[in-house]
């Protein structure tokens, strides 16, 4: 396995390809291979529920990216909707509480 190596992995490594796809097929695992709110299954993003900062996922071993998908502070969203979470925090400051609820996710 790979896994054992990869602790500082370069941002460029020639498996960079096969190593995103794996952390992708994580995520579809963990979060859901689709957009919480519209079902939109492509240009997914992990969106961390509360908002706050986190470690970029890039540079997490796939180890450490799967511990902190476990944590359930994180859903999948896609890159519109994605806007728009950060937009309604924003401007109107809700919560993702506040927004799943109306919007009856999954
Ligand atoms: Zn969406």
């Amino acid at each position: 396995m790979e896994d054992s190596k990869t602790h500082n992995l370069p941002r460029k490594s020639k498996n960079n390809y096969s190593y995103r796809a794996k952390k992708r097929e994580v995520a579809d695992r963990i979060v859901g291979p689709s957009c919480c709110f519209c079902g939109y299954d492509v240009r997914l993003i992990v969106h961390r529920k509360d908002g706050t900062p986190h470690e970029r996922f890039d540079t997490l071993s796939i180890s450490r990216f799967t511990q902190e998908l476990q944590t359930g502070q994180y859903a999948r969203v896609c890159f519109k909707c994605h806007k728009a979470v950060h937009w309604a925090m924003k401007y109107l400051g809700m919560t993702w509480e506040e927004m799943t609820s109306r919007t009856n996710p999954r």
